[in-house]
């Protein structure tokens, strides 16, 4: 039922409801409060001390105007009295106050009194009227709930509307858990839950309300991760893979590098997974510069040495510029067709690639999130592997399993993610780690000093024959007026400091052709210092690369400080990485912190999920995390481990939730849930 028609809401107030996300009378009810007044206690008026906030049962005994001089309107002072004392509720802006609380009133009134001279003063006050019974009262003499609003919403007005759906309804809330699951968890049953996260008899019964809330956000999320993981486990792949090796062995010759044990363990998790007649959806972790690409490519490679085509998917043009590249290199002369697809390609060399993937031409298609749109069509599709999955997000994940739902699905990521929220996130995904750097790599050493140090440090880097990252943040790398101070930024740095030096600028609106040729020139070492926005966060491989600076390091969070500094330390060299700008939050500073003292992208996450909490950690939609009303996946995570438990062993025990006891979990699953994990259409 639309909130609109609960008494008292009407189309005026309904459109103020929709502001803070209310439009049905469930919805409000999951309105929660984000925290509670202890209003119990009460005070007789004499015992008040100044600043004392209570509540007092008093009686209004007389009405004062004190006109105010240079305004129109005048003062209403209200005096109470309740028989140990006097006290005045000094009403601004409230003339219908008058009216509203005649001489002989009795009310109990909520606020903070103050002592001006003898007379004990309110003035932000919370009152209510005596009528029916203390259960009746919303705001005072109980625990009262505070709601986040919004302006033109108030709390009483709030919790008026909310205790009149809970009152009404009573009796009738429907169980939305199975007996079993609230008997072995010891949880409260909903409609007692509901109450008291709204209107708690006590603070004990406000925490059990709300640990049990708290349990069926996570339980029903988990429900969907646990039915996701069994719906791919249930699909048939048509094809057959061997490890022939052909492409594989040589392959491995061009590399010019043993695998490390960590690499070759999560290759053959991940072949295993490939020969199972069941689809890969495994997620790879590895922190930057672990050596992920090569374990990519080996995947792709079996996939193609079996006749099918695979694909690899990159977050930016310029990672997937790089892809192309080093397929290039180490696949030279294995007689494979790779094609690029991006964004900017012209319609016509668009279609011809397009017509040679649908002709099964392209063994190996690389792109960005094109790659996903409805109009590349393969012909023979068998494996995408995803790099840096969190800078796409499930959205694209469940879209990618519309090209063939028996698709192999490998996704990497370098953002470690804490456990606790890889559980939530890929919930449906198998992991495998890779926990080791290929040999002889020095620790990246991480420093902050002025900037004219840094570069004089710079030059003097370049002059030894490194080359160098600068990097600027730029909020919008479509704002034209901040990109146009970073580009004449850079202009003066090249004609003054480092005018000895050859410097290439690069940002996100130059065409990609020239982003290419800069990439390439700097690749080649044409270029010593590179003059960049943050499109080279993630990915980019220059192993001569020795030296990032990064300007005004504060405003950036420490996922992208700690994927900047990847970009350095993937070589043999010593490896620089220089904080500038001046930390003015303690958060920043805290950042800062963190960046000097470890180079652990594990350690690193864990503090950026600290600070941020989990909602900004991912940016909740893009990575399909669970909107959570209540519950938070840092300090519940208690209760989250539980509720993923038994999510899962009902899953395991009754797949179709066919059982009696299950109805009401599926009915609600369906509902709530269903579409949200894109289950149906999606594996
Ligand atoms: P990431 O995991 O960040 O994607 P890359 O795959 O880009 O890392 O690898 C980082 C660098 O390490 C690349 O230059 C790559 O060639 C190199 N590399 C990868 N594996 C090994 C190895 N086993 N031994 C030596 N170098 C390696
Ligand atoms: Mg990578």
């Amino acid at each position: 039922m639309p909130a609109q028609y609960i008494k008292g809401v009407g189309p005026v107030r309904a459109a103020v409801l929709e502001r803070i996300g209310v439009e049905t009378v469930n919805d409000l009810l999951n309105h929660f409060p984000f925290r509670y007044e202890d209003r119990r206690k009460m005070k007789s008026i004499r015992g008040i001390m100044d600043n004392e906030e209570t509540n007092i049962y008093a009686m209004v005994t007389k009405h004062r105007i004190v006109p105010l001089r240079r305004r129109r309107t005048a003062l209403l002072k209200i005096v109470l009295e309740d028989g140990t004392g006097k006290a005045e509720m000094v009403c601004f802006n409230q003339p219908y106050l008058a009216e509203a609380l005649p001489v002989g009133t009795q009310m109990i009134v909520h606020g903070k009194f103050r002592k001006k001279g003898t007379a004990l003063q309110v003035s932000n006050f919370e009152y209510e009227k005596l009528a029916g019974t203390d259960e009746d009262l919303i705001s005072t003499k109980r625990i009262v709930p505070i709601y986040p609003a919004t302006e033109g919403l108030n709390q009483r007005f709030l919790r008026t509307i909310i205790k009149r759906v809970l009152d009404e309804n009573a009796g009738s809330f429907s169980e939305t858990l199975s007996d079993d699951i609230i008997r072995n968890h010891s949880l409260a049953p909903y409609s007692e839950a509901i109450m008291n996260v709204h209107f708690p008899q006590s603070f004990e019964y406000m925490e059990e309300a709300r640990g049990r809330l708290i349990f069926e956000e996570f339980f029903y999320w988990e429900l969907g991760m646990a039915l996701k993981k069994l719906k791919v486990k249930e699909v048939e792949k048509e094809r057959k893979y061997e490890v022939k090796k052909v492409l594989l062995s040589r392959f491995r010759e061009n590399l010019g590098f043993e695998f490390t044990k960590a690499q070759k363990r999560v290759i053959n998790e991940v072949f295993n997974d490939m020969l199972s007649p069941n689809p890969m959806n495994r997620l790879l972790q590895g922190d930057v510069g672990s050596g992920k690409t090569v374990v990519a490519i080996s995947a792709l490679l079996l996939a193609v040495e079996n006749g099918y085509q695979a694909a690899l998917m990159a977050p930016t043009e310029i990672l997937a510029e790089q892809h192309m590249n080093t397929l290039d290199k180490l696949l030279s002369n294995l007689g494979l067709k790779v094609e690029l697809i991006t964004g900017r390609q012209t319609p016509k060399t668009r279609k011809a690639i397009l017509e040679r993937i649908e002709e099964g031409k392209a063994d190996i298609v690389i792109g960005t999130h094109a790659l996903i749109e409805g109009k590349v069509k393969f012909s023979k599709l068998g494996l995408v592997v995803i790099d840096e999955q969190h800078k796409f997000g499930v959205i694209q994940r469940a879209r990618l399993r519309e090209k063939g739902s028996s698709l192999d699905v490998l996704v990497m990521t370098a953002t470690p993610i804490p456990r606790t929220l890889a559980m939530t996130v890929y919930g449906d995904l198998d992991v495998s780690v890779i926990d080791e750097m290929p040999p002889g790599r020095k620790p990246v050493i991480t420093n902050s000093m002025k900037d004219t140090l840094c570069y004089d440090f710079v030059m003097k880097k370049v002059k030894e024959g490194s080359q160098v990252y600068i990097v600027y943040p730029l909020v919008n790398e479509s704002d034209k007026l901040e990109l146009k101070s970073v580009v004449e930024m850079a202009e003066k740095l090249k004609n003054t400091l480092f005018k000895k030096a050859r410097v290439g600028i690069l940002h996100g609106q130059m065409k990609s052709s020239e982003k290419e040729s800069i990439m390439k020139r700097f690749l080649d070492k044409e270029i010593d210092i590179l003059i960049t926005t943050i499109i080279i966060e993630v990915g980019i491989d220059i192993p001569n690369a020795s030296v990032m600076v990064i300007e005004h390091s504060e405003r950036f969070g420490l996922a992208t400080l700690h994927q900047l500094r990847g970009r350095v330390g993937r070589g043999a060299e010593q490896s620089y990485c220089i904080l500038l700008g001046r930390a003015y939050s303690a958060e920043s500073r805290q950042r800062k912190k963190v960046m000097l003292s470890t180079n652990d992208g594990f350690r690193i996450a864990e503090e950026d999920l600290r600070l941020r909490g989990s909602g900004e950690f991912f940016g909740t939609e893009q990575h399909g995390l669970p909107e959570l009303k209540l519950a938070n996946i840092v300090t519940d995570h208690k209760i989250l481990n539980t509720a993923r438990k038994a999510a899962f062993d009902l899953i395991e025990e009754d797949p179709d939730m066919e059982l009696e006891e299950n109805r009401n979990i599926r009915s609600k699953f369906t509902k709530k849930y269903k579409s949200r994990f894109a289950l149906g259409d999606v594996g």
